[in-house]
């Protein structure tokens, strides 16, 4: 397995690989690797020839007070990880190499997409990673690249920005790894203490329950979404930053309830912000 710092010395590796009629699959992380992470690997390795993890904690999608400081990181381990999972090159760049002194470029998807859910909690998330996809893509020139629906306004982003931008390359979207009792993996996980972990299986519950509920024939968002409030207000250490039911294909509002519906929250329990949703279609 190659491990890459450098852009350029990157990028070569990638022409190169091209070169010999290879295909090749990225997936982008910012590290501290959970089975999440190793399903879009496994779907990587299923559809493309050779596999590329990029593991970058990119410091533009962290606003002021955020958890860029403390986001874990274990290189030594994920190296092992990625290794034993067969992939073949890691990019692994410093924040100087990605963004040297004087950097002052950007890309940015503008609109509701992304000034809704995440984008209104968090302003200039969504920038930093579109900014830093861009380059990641050009660091690496994949045919495809693998994002999770654990961040499905992330992932529809992307798309738009791909498809409006003329990007040479598929987004394939992976579906959301759970732990057992429903919590959807997430490197931030660790940060939970105590009760918290406990706790934040709320989530799960009140995103099946909602389910359920349409399933049963409920229509009505604000009921919808009341119900869901109130599930998670049983959990005394929840504090909801938003709970959304939006056009899952585009995130735009709804009058009610029809085609394919996203459920998402975010929730944070104590300093930790937790994102889930499910995807309902009627
Ligand atoms: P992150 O390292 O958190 O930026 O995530 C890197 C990629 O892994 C993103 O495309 C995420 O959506 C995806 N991902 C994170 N957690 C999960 C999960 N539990 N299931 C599936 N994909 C995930």
């Amino acid at each position: 397995m190659e491990v890459f710092n450098n852009i350029n010395k990157m990028q070569e590796w990638s022409l190169q690989t091209r070169k010999q009629g290879n295909s090749i699959g990225l997936v982008p992380t910012m590290g501290y690797l959970h089975d999440g992470h190793l399903s879009l690997v496994e779907e990587a390795k299923k559809k493309c020839d050779k596999v590329v993890v990029s593991i970058f904690v990119n410091p533009l999608q962290f606003g002021q007070g955020e958890d860029f400081e403390e986001y874990p990181r274990d290189l030594s381990r994920d190296s092992s990880l990625l290794e034993a999972a067969g992939v073949d090159a890691i990019f692994a760049p410093s924040a100087r190499e990605m963004y040297p002194t004087g950097f002052s470029s950007s890309v940015e998807v503008s609109g509701e997409i992304t000034e809704k859910m995440c984008g209104a909690s968090r302003p200039g998330h969504f920038k930093g990673v579109t900014t830093v996809c861009t380059k990641l893509f050009h660091a690496c020139l994949p045919d495809m690249a693998f994002f999770g629906q654990k961040d499905a306004q992330q992932l529809l982003i992307i798309k738009k920005m791909v498809r409006e931008l003329n990007f040479p390359l598929k987004i394939v979207p992976v579906p959301i790894v759970r732990e057992e009792d429903g919590l959807a993996l997430s490197s931030r996980n660790v940060y939970l203490e105590g009760v918290q972990r406990q706790e934040a299986l709320v989530l799960i519950k009140a995103l099946k329950q909602a389910e359920e509920q349409i399933r049963g024939g409920e229509r009505d968002i604000t009921r919808l979404i009341g119900a869901i409030k109130a599930t998670i207000a049983t959990s005394p250490q929840a504090k909801i930053d938003y709970v959304e039911i939006l056009n899952g294909d585009n995130l735009s509002g709804l009058e009610r309830i029809e085609g394919r519906v996203l459920i998402a929250l975010a929730v944070k329990f104590g300093k930790t912000r937790l994102i889930d949703n499910l995807l309902v279609e009627v």
